[in-house]
């Protein structure tokens, strides 16, 4: 950080990503010359990100102050927590990453798969574990969130001590270990400065139903369903896999897994733990086929209509070895994540259409629930830490706001809140809390493996091919004699069809001729000759048909042929 914004002995906090937005999970906190990290994660790409693959933040302030940096501790192996580690790595040198055993597990192999195993030092932390720097102090509280292993991080510093929850909800009756009630409790009783919380949930009036509730209603199901039963759910929710192995053995089913990601989670589950079963609970593709089709649950990736996903290409009636047969039932142990709802419903026709029955969850079947605390638990949690500054975090601003509220009807002092942006510095002193200015932040756009090549200007011309398509000019000028040559040439690409619109095309012909022989006469090069073109007939086009493709205007600069 700028020297300038953080006074000596000021710790300050900040986010890179994931205020005003659910991905990209980045928050530093800095007390002189030594910086800690809390999680470092991706965000999907909203639908008008044509191409990208991912976005991550804008690491800047971390390579700017590499050498403070004393280790990044990672909450759980969410993708928004745990997938910009490659992408940061490439960039910063961090000496230490510290994390749970399930979500090293997963950055182990995200290291593997980017050639970066020896780029850092893995340590794997338990509960109780303490890591003492120079001014700060780490220690860890264990929470419940629809992965397994997800923790809160206590940083203790000069100043006082700092809880960020990492993503959580209460869960009287967890599928693993409860939460750590008491440690909570106790870091509230000694006095905790700030809390940043998660507002994922923050609009929802409730407490979030168990996960074991959720087994039960599987359970149910699976007893009453004749037939083969195809379950999607999230590959990370290695708790659900557990309660949905445990639904096929009471109802005697054998299960086939399908989906890269399915199929990794549970070798991960398997091996480290998190899944219990007998090894011939699991059936591969050959015994499938001679399976009585009552034996059998088809466990599969796709529950967000995600194109290539199993369970799309089984619906599309693309999968190379399962197609739908009727009697199938397909649940979806799942919600759609805002933006997928036009996927999943195409999804579910088509499994309609190819003859199974479908589930998918509702108050009345209870295939799902949410890995993140409701009003009530915020509320809760707000209570066990008791803090005198919040800020809340993980979440769309209009979340993070609500959550706000929530902390004053609490007793937070509403100029005790802050609403953050990322970016924004929030310095503690022992005088109290201000904001310190603001670091470069904001979002890198990954296509392929390419980190920051992509521009908005890039995605904004992808974005009008996409909607409008292309249409390339071809004008041969002669600059000495100031003559149109010839014709142009004219060739679209997903604008208009040609034969079909040679009215269209004519008109072009003539008024880009009539147009060029008119600026010719004027001393303009050819740069600015093609930027009036452009506009000219971007004008006309849209006159015309109300579209606006890109216009490549090509002029070229030819001798007339003596004949
Ligand atoms: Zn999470
Ligand atoms: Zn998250």
């Amino acid at each position: 950080m700028n020297q300038k914004l953080l006074k000596p002995n000021e710790l300050g906090i900040l986010a890179l990503g994931g205020l005003g937005e659910i991905g990209k999970n980045t928050y530093c906190f800095q007390y002189n010359d030594e910086i800690i990290i809390i999680d470092a994660g991706i965000k999907f790409p909203e639908s008008y990100l044509l191409g990208i693959d991912y976005v991550i933040p804008d690491y800047q302030y971390l390579i700017d102050n590499q050498d403070k940096i004393k280790g990044l501790f990672i909450t759980h192996g969410h993708e928004d927590h745990i997938g910009g580690i490659p992408f940061l790595l490439k960039q910063v040198k961090v000496p230490k990453i510290y994390a749970g055993k399930l979500a090293m597990g997963m950055i182990k192999n995200k290291l593997d798969e980017h050639r970066l195993s020896k780029a850092t030092d893995l340590i794997i932390y338990k509960d109780l574990d303490v890591f003492t720097f120079k001014y700060m102090k780490i220690s860890f509280f264990r929470t419940n969130h629809s992965i397994p292993d997800s923790f809160g991080i206590a940083i203790e510093t000069p100043v006082g001590t700092i809880c960020h929850t990492g993503d959580f909800k209460f869960d009287f009756t967890p599928i693993g270990p409860i939460a750590d009630f008491s440690k909570m409790a106790t870091l509230g009783e000694k006095g905790v400065l700030c809390l940043l919380s998660d507002s994922t949930n923050s609009e929802l009036p409730e407490f979030t139903m168990s996960e074991r509730r959720v087994g039960e209603s599987i359970k149910e199901i699976f007893r009453r369903i004749t037939g083969r039963v195809i379950v999607a759910t999230f590959a990370s929710n290695i708790h659900r896999v557990q309660q949905i192995v445990e639904a096929s053995i009471a109802s005697n089913r054998k299960i086939a897994v399908f989906g890269r990601s399915m199929e990794s989670t549970l070798k991960v589950g398997l091996e480290l733990g998190y899944v219990k079963c007998e090894k011939d609970t699991f059936i591969n593709r050959e015994q499938l086929k001679i399976m009585d089709e009552n034996q059998i649950t088809i466990l599969c990736t796709g529950s967000q209509g995600e194109p290539l996903a199993a369970l799309s290409r089984i619906a599309e009636g693309t999968h190379r070895q399962i197609s739908i047969i009727p009697g199938d039932t397909v649940i979806f142990s799942s919600s759609p994540i805002p933006g997928n709802a036009t996927s999943i419903g195409n999804t579910i026709n088509k499994l309609f259409r190819a003859g199974a029955e479908v589930i998918t969850h509702n108050p009345l079947t209870d295939t799902h629930t949410s890995g993140h605390a409701g009003q009530e638990e915020l509320k809760l949690m707000l209570q066990l830490i008791k803090p005198k500054y919040f800020m809340p975090v993980h979440g769309e601003y209009r979340m993070q706001k609500i959550h706000a509220e929530l902390a004053q009807l609490c007793g937070i002092k509403p100029e005790n809140t802050y609403v953050l942006d990322i970016g924004q510095v929030l310095a503690f002193s022992n005088k109290g809390a201000r904001i310190a200015g603001e670091v470069q932040s904001g979002a890198i756009f990954i296509d392929g493996s390419g980190i920051g090549d992509i521009g908005n200007v890039v995605i904004r011309d992808r974005k009008i091919l996409s909607n409008d398509g292309l249409l390339v000019v071809i004008i041969n000028v002669d600059l000495s004699t100031k003559e149109v040559l010839r014709k142009p040439i004219i060739i679209s690409r997903g604008f208009i069809y040609l034969k079909d619109s040679q009215e269209l095309v004519r008109e072009i012909e003539t008024q880009t001729t009539d147009f060029l022989k008119g600026i010719l006469k004027s001393r303009k090069n050819i740069v600015q000759m093609k930027n009036e073109l452009t506009d000219y007939l971007m004008s006309l086009i849209y006159d015309k048909i109300q579209r606006k493709p890109m216009i490549i205007p090509v002029i070229m600069n030819v001798k007339r042929q003596s004949a």
